[in-house]
């Protein structure tokens, strides 16, 4: 057998400002995608497991980047111009997609629906593949696809494996002559990615309801739970259930879609705003505070200079705090001898805008520092050294404002103490992140709290304007 392989990997977020460029994708073509065979991903897994088979693999392109802002038409064509050309080229009895299925370009708000529909254009031969957990489903993936499988974890430590369970239905499909159709089921619930875990409810009972009924249908190849990805805006975002079946699954799906509402609200997770935590907060309680902002997690792709927290910590006139905002144009304005600066609000929308500020300067520095945690997550993205860029120290009443030219995410102490700023003698510091902040925090943090402020990764999903949601109740 003959197998076209494959790979389009992205989570667009596209409430993030900017675009993501054909140059933020690690592009691998034909014979390039073998480095993969082996590794610990999905596509690695399936050249691996062709062997088994016997398959004779035929890769034809793999695209993937980090999550980040809405993807550039041009991804979407080049990717398409290589697979339509490895097809062309080539016989082959089936093809196998490893897929996001959260994907959204400039014009395209289901990606991974038109490069099936595409596809179909030219191929009869079954389409199988794997998708990431946090997909928003659409039903042109279900009409166009024969059988695709997500990840059943969430964190993914079960990618591969999904990859593999995907592989072995092709195999079942090639050598019995039955080729499954998928059913979709979308009830209109949207949870953000914090209430998404499958260790915890809703996840974790549905998931398991999903796991009981493949085992007693045996015309049920694969039931997919799709936790969706409520940062991208599109016609289908939120949950589904994805059944893939030579049978007819809508029993199922409808248990399936009843026990979802009733557990929704636990998917629902949102944080107290700053206000209401820095209100119970007085007085301050002894040793550090740590309050997290994970509305502006520079990890996640936020811009790292929201005013939320900022101008929170200045209302509450709070002591002995600290925070880290990344304005270049601050640091210029402050390197020329102002001292009444515009700060942060500017890369995204959702901000409420510059904070005019007046602040008196304590340092202005080169900001490049050595990590102190050399295995942090920080690390293995940019070595021993990271470089924040021209930076200001400045102070306004009670609060230390670090401001960075470069945006770096708080996974490194030595992002303060390359300042001269001692931050575990602070009673209150500002962190904008959402979870991989704590390895380096959780060491010297007395408290720690999230809080809710306006921008792009908040899991309050009210504030995010929303064009193309369809579904949601
Ligand atoms: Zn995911």
């Amino acid at each position: 057998m003959r197998i076209l392989i494959a790979g389009l990997f992205h989570e667009t977020h596209t409430f993030l400002d900017g675009l993501t460029p054909l140059s933020d994708f690690q592009v691998r073509r034909g014979n390039e995608l073998w480095v993969s065979k082996g590794d610990a991903s999905p596509l690695g897994g399936v050249l691996e497991l062709a062997d088994e088979f016997g398959w004779q693999m035929l890769p034809a392109a793999d695209y993937r980047a980090q999550p980040s802002a809405t993807v550039a038409d041009e991804v979407v064509e080049q990717f398409w111009s290589d697979l339509s050309a490895a097809a062309d080229k080539a016989d082959y009895d089936a093809v196998y997609l490893v897929l996001h299925g959260a994907m959204v370009s400039q014009t395209i708000l289901d990606v991974e629906g038109e490069v099936l529909r595409r596809l179909r254009k030219i191929t009869p031969v079954p389409i199988f593949g794997v998708f990431d957990l946090h997909a928003n489903f659409s039903p042109q993936m279900a009409r166009l696809a024969d059988c695709l499988v997500g990840y059943r974890e969430n964190p993914h430590t079960d990618a591969r494996e999904a990859g593999l369970v995907a592989a072995r239905l092709l195999h079942r499909c090639l050598t019995t002559g039955r080729r499954p159709h998928m059913q979709l089921q979308q009830p209109g619930i949207l949870w953000p990615p914090t209430g998404t875990g499958t260790a915890a409810d809703p996840m974790l009972s549905l998931e398991s309801m999903a796991r009981e009924f493949e085992e007693a249908d045996k015309s049920l190849w694969a039931m997919n739970i799709v936790a969706g990805f409520s940062f991208a805006d599109t016609p289908d975002t939120g949950v589904s259930f994805v059944a893939c079946t030579t049978g007819d699954a809508t029993p199922q799906l409808q248990e399936l879609e009843e026990r979802a509402r009733a557990l929704a609200p636990l998917g629902q997770i949102t944080d107290p705003t700053a206000d209401e935590v820095l209100d119970q907060l007085q007085p301050l309680p002894s040793g550090l505070t740590v309050l997290v902002e994970p509305a502006d997690n520079i990890g996640g792709g936020a811009p790292g200079d929201g005013t939320g927290l900022l101008r929170a910590l200045i209302h509450h006139g709070v002591r002995n705090a600290a925070i880290c905002l990344n304005d270049p144009q601050s640091v210029s304005q402050l390197e020329a001898g102002e001292r009444t600066i515009r700060l942060g609000g500017k890369g995204s929308r959702l901000d409420p805008g510059p904070l005019e500020l007046e602040v008196e300067l304590v340092a202005l520095n080169d900001g490049r520092f050595e990590l102190e945690d050399k295995n942090s997550h920080l690390a293995s993205m940019c070595g021993d050294v990271f470089d924040m860029g021209r930076c200001a120290v400045v102070k306004h009443g009670g609060l230390t404002i670090l401001i960075t030219s470069v945006k770096t995410p708080p996974f490194d102490l030595g992002q303060w103490h390359s300042q001269g700023i001692s931050v575990e003698k602070l009673s209150v510091v500002a962190v904008k992140a959402a979870v991989a902040h704590r390895r380096a925090y959780d060491k010297i943090a007395a408290h720690m709290f999230w809080v809710d402020t306006p921008g792009p990764c908040s899991s309050n999903l009210k504030t995010l304007p929303y064009k193309h949601l369809q579904r949601v109740r």
